[in-house]
């Protein structure tokens, strides 16, 4: 695998694999490489010929610095993980890489980047759009990959390219979980035996979403879902909400054609989101 440190060495190397008329996939990361990760750059490989991974802490979506600052950064580890998932290059830039100083961006996504993690996170959508366009402007991948884990992203990067009128391709990859339904995250290194633990709430309240779905009110589900996350030890929820899968907008009946529970909450030191695809 290459790695990469400039933009301008990545660029070089990106245009003699293009002429060859490889079809070029992008997993973007922040590193601390988990199976989750892994399970995207497996997909870019059986859809595209050539695979780049980027690692990079992007400090403008940080809204906390403590949380830029403890983020994980296992590079040794991340280099060798990507290796045997035989990724074919990394881009590893260092944040003068990427920003000037008070380099200033905005970009209007139609108020999805004010919703769920957007209201808590003030300015994080913009800190992740700044990024990924930098990124898809100096990598030109056909397809990028991205994860459910993330849903409200992926929405907030498909607007954006569709206001860009950009031509790069979306694919989104299932959430991959621990054996006991935990979502895989980078951030869950920093939760305690008891917290992970206390954490599996999450994923129970939102099976319980799904099973209760065909049964019952969306407005019924919300309610029981808050209250079994209020009650359940450890677990400060943020939100649990049932969204339109198109808008983010909220859900007040099933009539939408794709309907979406999403929950954030913290445990511990630690703030975790998750989601289920309700239709
Ligand atoms: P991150 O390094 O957290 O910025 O995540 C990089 C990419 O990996 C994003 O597209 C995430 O949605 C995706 N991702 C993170 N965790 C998971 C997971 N458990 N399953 C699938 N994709 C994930």
């Amino acid at each position: 695998m290459k790695i990469f440190y400039t933009r301008a060495d990545l660029s070089e190397y990106i245009i003699q694999q293009k002429t060859s008329g490889k079809l070029l996939g992008l997993v973007a990361t922040m590193g601390a490489l988990h199976e989750g990760h892994l399970s995207l750059i497996e997909s870019a490989r059986g859809q595209t010929d050539f695979v780049v991974c980027s690692i990079f802490v992007n400090p403008t979506q940080f809204n906390d610095t403590r949380d830029l600052e403890k983020y994980p950064r296992p590079i040794e580890n991340d280099i060798k993980k990507l290796e045997a998932s035989k990724c074919d290059a990394l881009f590893l830039p260092e944040v003068s890489e990427m920003y000037d100083s008070n380099e200033k961006w905005h970009i209007d996504l139609d108020d999805l980047d004010k919703r769920l993690e957007g209201e808590i996170r003030p300015g994080h959508y913009q800190g992740v759009t700044q990024i990924v366009k930098k990124l898809f402007d100096t990598i030109k991948p056909d397809y990028a990959f991205f994860g459910q884990k993330d849903y409200q992203q992926f929405l907030v990067i498909y607007k954006m390219l569709k206001k860009l009128r950009s031509k790069v391709k979306l694919v989104m990859c299932p959430i991959v979980r621990e054996k006991d339904g935990l979502a895989m995250s980078s951030r869950n290194i920093h939760l305690s035996a008891d917290d992970r633990q206390k954490a599996l709430a999450l994923n129970q309240a939102l099976n319980q979403a799904k099973a209760d779905f065909p049964f019952k009110s969306v407005k019924q589900i919300e309610h029981d879902a808050i209250q079994f996350l209020n009650s359940s030890p450890g677990v400060q929820l943020d939100y649990f909400e049932i969204c339109s899968g198109k808008t983010l907008k909220r859900a007040f009946s099933k009539n939408a054609s794709s309907l979406i529970a999403l929950v954030a909450a913290h445990v511990g030191n630690t703030r975790l989101i998750d989601n289920i695809i309700l239709r």
